[in-house]
């Protein structure tokens, strides 16, 4: 397997003891290397927590309860990030994942230019680097998010939503992550510019070879731009399929529903229905499958017992598609 990060039954909590909710539940999750996995869920279902949590960048009360997060350095044996120390974890953060975060655009700080900024960064993890070489490599990282050099000198303000989703792309890319994650960075910006940012990220990952995670509820564009897709209700993942798979053939009633929620790309033509209902309260959730009050094929089972994450015995030729649904049971359905 080429699996750079592998996520294993984890769990997170925000509060603790009684108040403490739990809103990423028993998630297994594999990343490989080179690939564009997607990840998409109503909001509240947990996506950025379980980014949050895998990267231990969770604000405060979140707290992670179980599972472990295995990172596959090149060539060397895997580590469990969750048990990493102060100096390995910093190094996990900077030089091995870069995580553009929900909202990152606004994060550029205003009372700096964009070269600043850059530099900064680059200064941050090469301190014995010259300013020259850390000016022409914040050039380089621009025009490599299509940005002509030019804009270096300017503020945030000066530029575009779009441009400084990219500068924060730029950075995230300074220390040559191998995995990016990339947590709804475009929701506040138009459906093209989104489109435009996401086809870049993936032709870099192309180029620079590094993987990436990124997180939407908008399953279309993930259909057209991911290998995989992970789709989260509840704080699980309900199904997971490469995106043409999910596209063709959701398995899961719910990835069924976001698909229905938004206009295709491209492929024929599906009527929006979205999903009627709406996502549940994380401290009273509903017994069995936590879907099931608002599933238009929910059984009497549905309601008393938690669907297993697996391969469906219908599609047991293909061991990369796993569904959460009585209605496609599993090979160790029961044991
Ligand atoms: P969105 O699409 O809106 O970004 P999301 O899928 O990223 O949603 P999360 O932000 O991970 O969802 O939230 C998952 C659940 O955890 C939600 O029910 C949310 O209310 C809860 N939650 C998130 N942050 C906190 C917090 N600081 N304290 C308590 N509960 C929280
Ligand atoms: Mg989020």
């Amino acid at each position: 397997t080429d699996a750079v990060l592998e996520v294993r039954g984890l769990n997170v909590d925000y509060g603790l003891g009684d108040d403490a909710v739990r809103a990423v539940r028993d998630v297994d999750l594999t990343l490989y290397r080179g690939e564009v996995l997607g990840l998409a869920g109503e909001s509240g279902s947990g996506k950025s927590t379980l980014a949050y949590g895998l990267t231990r960048l969770l604000p405060p009360p979140g707290v992670i309860s179980g599972g472990e997060v295995l990172y596959h350095p090149d060539g060397g044996d895997p580590v469990d990030v969750l048990r990493m120390d102060h100096a390995a974890l910093r190094r996990f953060r900077w030089a091995e994942t870069a995580i553009v975060f929900q909202g990152a655009m606004n994060s550029l700080n205003p009372v700096h230019r964009i070269s600043t900024q850059l530099t900064d960064v680059i200064k941050a993890h090469d301190p014995r680097s010259s300013s020259a070489s850390r000016l022409a490599r914040a050039r380089e990282l621009l025009h490599l998010v299509g940005i002509s050099a030019d804009r270096l000198e300017s503020y945030p303000h000066q530029l575009s939503g779009g441009m400084r989703q990219r500068v924060m792309i730029g950075m995230a890319l300074a220390l040559e992550p191998k995995v990016v994650i990339m947590d709804e960075p475009t929701t506040a910006l138009d459906v093209v510019v989104q489109r435009q940012i996401l086809r870049q990220l993936v032709e870099l990952r192309e180029r620079l070879g590094f993987s990436v995670v990124f997180i939407t509820h908008d399953l279309s564009l993930l259909v057209e731009f991911s290998d995989r897709i992970a789709i989260m209700y509840g704080g699980r993942i309900v199904e997971q399929a490469n995106a043409a798979d999910l596209y063709r053939d959701p398995l899961h009633p719910y990835s069924h529903g976001l698909l229905n929620s938004f206009p295709a790309l491209r492929g024929p033509k599906r009527e929006l229905t979205g999903i009627p209902g709406s996502p549940p309260d994380l401290r009273s959730m509903p017994s069995g499958c936590s879907f099931h009050p608002r599933c238009p094929h929910a059984m009497e089972r549905c309601g008393v017992e938690v669907p297993v994450l697996g391969v469906p015995v219908a599609r047991s030729d293909r061991a990369d598609r796993t569904a959460a649904c009585w209605l496609h049971p599993v090979h160790d359905d029961g044991l």
